[in-house]
Protein backbone atom coordinates (compact mmCIF):
# COMPACT_ATOMS: atom_id res chain seq x y z
CA UNK A 1 0.00 0.00 0.00
CA UNK A 2 2.69 2.08 1.01
CA UNK A 3 5.26 0.82 -1.57
CA UNK A 4 6.47 3.17 -4.50
CA UNK A 5 5.42 5.83 -2.38
CA UNK A 6 7.60 8.47 -4.88
CA UNK A 7 5.36 7.49 -7.69
CA UNK A 8 2.25 7.80 -6.57
CA UNK A 9 2.83 11.28 -5.47
CA UNK A 10 3.94 11.58 -8.41
CA UNK A 11 0.83 10.68 -9.90
CA UNK A 12 -1.33 12.64 -7.25
CA UNK A 13 0.56 15.41 -8.49
CA UNK A 14 -0.49 15.07 -12.09
CA UNK A 15 -3.73 13.87 -11.43
CA UNK A 16 -4.43 17.14 -8.72
CA UNK A 17 -3.11 19.14 -11.15
CA UNK A 18 -4.83 17.99 -14.36
CA UNK A 19 -8.30 17.77 -12.69
CA UNK A 20 -8.39 21.21 -10.56
CA UNK A 21 -6.85 23.40 -14.64
CA UNK A 22 -10.49 21.22 -15.84
CA UNK A 23 -12.52 22.34 -13.19
CA UNK A 24 -10.82 26.06 -13.67
CA UNK A 25 -11.04 26.18 -17.17
CA UNK A 26 -14.83 24.80 -17.22
CA UNK A 27 -15.78 27.11 -14.66
CA UNK A 28 -14.61 29.80 -15.94
CA UNK A 29 -16.16 29.09 -19.54
CA UNK A 30 -19.26 28.54 -18.19
CA UNK A 31 -19.10 31.68 -16.09
CA UNK A 32 -17.44 33.62 -18.99
CA UNK A 33 -20.03 32.56 -21.16
CA UNK A 34 -23.25 33.07 -18.74
CA UNK A 35 -22.21 36.87 -18.84
CA UNK A 36 -18.55 37.53 -17.05
CA UNK A 37 -16.08 37.88 -19.97
CA UNK A 38 -13.18 38.59 -17.42
CA UNK A 39 -14.13 34.71 -15.44
CA UNK A 40 -12.98 33.27 -18.79
CA UNK A 41 -8.93 34.74 -17.83
CA UNK A 42 -9.03 33.87 -14.02
CA UNK A 43 -9.91 30.41 -14.75
CA UNK A 44 -7.06 30.20 -17.33
CA UNK A 45 -4.76 32.11 -14.56
CA UNK A 46 -6.40 29.78 -11.84
CA UNK A 47 -5.75 26.15 -13.92
CA UNK A 48 -1.73 28.13 -14.07
CA UNK A 49 -1.27 28.36 -11.22
CA UNK A 50 -2.48 24.81 -9.90
CA UNK A 51 -0.53 23.07 -12.59
CA UNK A 52 2.52 25.18 -11.83
CA UNK A 53 1.79 24.41 -7.74
CA UNK A 54 1.61 20.77 -8.67
CA UNK A 55 5.59 20.89 -9.42
CA UNK A 56 6.28 21.23 -5.95
CA UNK A 57 4.48 17.69 -5.31
CA UNK A 58 5.76 16.40 -8.07
CA UNK A 59 9.02 16.93 -7.54
CA UNK A 60 8.92 15.77 -3.50
CA UNK A 61 7.72 12.70 -5.36
CA UNK A 62 10.57 12.92 -7.68
CA UNK A 63 12.99 12.87 -4.72
CA UNK A 64 11.71 10.04 -2.74
CA UNK A 65 12.08 7.84 -5.61
CA UNK A 66 15.53 8.96 -6.53
CA UNK A 67 16.33 8.24 -2.44
CA UNK A 68 14.85 4.73 -2.98
CA UNK A 69 16.49 4.41 -5.63
CA UNK A 70 20.15 5.00 -4.25
CA UNK A 71 19.32 2.94 -0.86
CA UNK A 72 18.26 0.27 -2.98
CA UNK A 73 21.52 0.21 -4.88
CA UNK A 74 23.46 0.80 -1.96
CA UNK A 75 22.05 -1.89 -0.10
CA UNK A 76 22.43 -4.63 -3.37
CA UNK A 77 26.17 -3.35 -3.29
CA UNK A 78 26.33 -4.41 0.17
CA UNK A 79 25.12 -7.73 -0.32
CA UNK A 80 27.84 -8.24 -2.85
CA UNK A 81 30.83 -6.64 -0.92
CA UNK A 82 31.94 -6.73 2.96
CA UNK A 83 33.70 -3.23 2.64
CA UNK A 84 30.83 -1.91 5.27
CA UNK A 85 31.14 -4.30 7.75
CA UNK A 86 30.58 -2.69 11.15
CA UNK A 87 33.19 -2.10 13.15
CA UNK A 88 33.75 -4.68 16.34
CA UNK A 89 33.55 -3.50 19.72
CA UNK A 90 36.57 -2.62 20.72
CA UNK A 91 39.01 0.00 22.47
CA UNK A 92 40.89 0.85 19.03
CA UNK A 93 38.37 3.73 17.66
CA UNK A 94 37.19 5.13 20.47
CA UNK A 95 40.12 5.16 23.08
CA UNK A 96 39.68 8.88 25.13
CA UNK A 97 43.03 9.99 26.37
CA UNK A 98 44.40 13.75 27.22
CA UNK A 99 45.86 15.66 24.73
CA UNK A 100 49.77 14.88 26.00
CA UNK A 101 49.87 18.13 28.29
CA UNK A 102 53.93 19.93 27.40
CA UNK A 103 56.11 20.77 30.44
CA UNK A 104 56.73 24.24 30.24
CA UNK A 105 60.32 25.10 29.76
CA UNK A 106 62.72 26.76 31.76
CA UNK A 107 63.74 29.35 29.52
CA UNK A 108 62.20 30.73 26.64
CA UNK A 109 62.77 28.97 23.66
CA UNK A 110 63.00 32.12 21.54
CA UNK A 111 65.08 34.83 23.59
CA UNK A 112 66.28 32.19 26.68
CA UNK A 113 64.96 34.56 29.34
CA UNK A 114 64.30 32.51 32.63
CA UNK A 115 60.47 32.03 32.55
CA UNK A 116 58.95 32.49 36.14
CA UNK A 117 55.66 32.08 37.34
CA UNK A 118 52.79 30.01 35.69
CA UNK A 119 52.18 32.36 32.42
CA UNK A 120 51.91 29.95 28.97
CA UNK A 121 53.74 33.29 27.63
CA UNK A 122 57.07 34.90 27.82
CA UNK A 123 57.30 37.98 30.59
CA UNK A 124 59.97 39.32 27.67
CA UNK A 125 59.27 38.24 24.15
CA UNK A 126 55.43 37.25 24.88
CA UNK A 127 57.18 34.19 22.70
CA UNK A 128 53.75 31.12 23.69
CA UNK A 129 56.36 28.49 26.05
CA UNK A 130 53.91 25.84 26.12
ZN1 LIG B 1 60.94 35.18 25.38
Amino acid sequence: MYTNIGRKIKGLAKAQAIIMAILCLGAGFFLGVAGVPVLILAGVVAALIFYIGSWVLYGFGQLIESAQRIEEKLNADNNHQTIYTAPQASNTYYNPQPAPSKAKPSVCPACNAPCHGNGRFCEKCGNMLY
